[in-house]
């Protein structure tokens, strides 16, 4: 029986994925971190992702290039403004601009060819269905049939040597649970990024979905927040 599993775990270097990999680690597997560099507006999250990565002791860490503004149609990797100040209630309805066409099935995808090459059979995500933006590939419905497929499209699945599994630690916490734990895992904050708009020194804007739910769950956790907000 081997000591340490090994895992492929998606990160972007934002909060949730940080901390699922931190999770990962707790849980004595042996991290592949997998970023990609997929046209996103800025850089500096993959900046974050390698600092992430470095600072939680991931085996690895591999910087995917995929280029999705071929396809744009999204805020994140065309030409759509990112949309600031947003209630919760707006939040909880419908999906918005930020969403990008299929990107948990593309990441999950690459994880999954990631993962049969290592023979690995565990796959990390930082998905969270409670204080998210209701993009439809984080929802736990789509994670069981991904899992599902991906039994069934993989050598590994078939030949029943391994049977993969996607863990989601995140998806039933809400944010401010999510602070918690991380800080129980001693994650560095200051280190993750997680705003889709940041100015050009790198400061996150405060006013996206994506800071607006951050700074939510730090206020409710009644933990600062080291990151810097323009
Ligand atoms: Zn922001």
């Amino acid at each position: 029986m081997q000591d340490c599993k090994t895992a492929v775990c998606l990160l972007s270097g934002g909060l949730d994925s940080s901390t699922c990999l931190a999770y990962a680690r707790r849980q004595r597997f042996e991290c592949h971190a997998l970023s990609f560099d997929y046209g996103q507006r800025h850089r500096i999250e993959l900046d974050a992702a390698r600092r992430v990565a470095a600072a939680l002791g991931a085996r690895r860490h591999v910087v995917m290039p995929i280029d999705l503004r071929v396809f744009g149609g999204s805020a994140l990797t065309g030409d759509i403004a990112v949309p600031k100040g947003r209630g919760a209630e707006e939040m909880a309805q419908g999906i918005p601009v930020t969403y990008v066409p299929a990107r948990n099935t593309i990441f999950l995808s690459l994880a999954l060819a990631y993962a049969e090459t290592l023979e690995a059979a565990d796959i990390f995500i930082g998905v969270n269905a409670i204080d998210y933006s209701g993009y439809p590939d984080c929802r736990p419905e789509f994670i069981a049939a991904f899992e599902r497929m991906a039994n069934l499209a993989t050598k590994a699945g078939v030949e029943g040597r391994t049977s993969v599994r996607i863990h989601t630690p995140l998806s039933k916490l809400s944010k401010a649970e999510i602070v918690r734990l991380a800080e129980e895992l001693h994650v560095d904050f200051g280190l993750t990024h997680s705003c889709y708009d940041p100015d050009p020194a790198g400061r996150a804007c405060g006013q996206c979905d994506s800071c607006l739910l951050r700074r939510k769950g730090f206020e409710e956790a009644g933990i600062a927040d080291p990151v810097e907000y323009a």
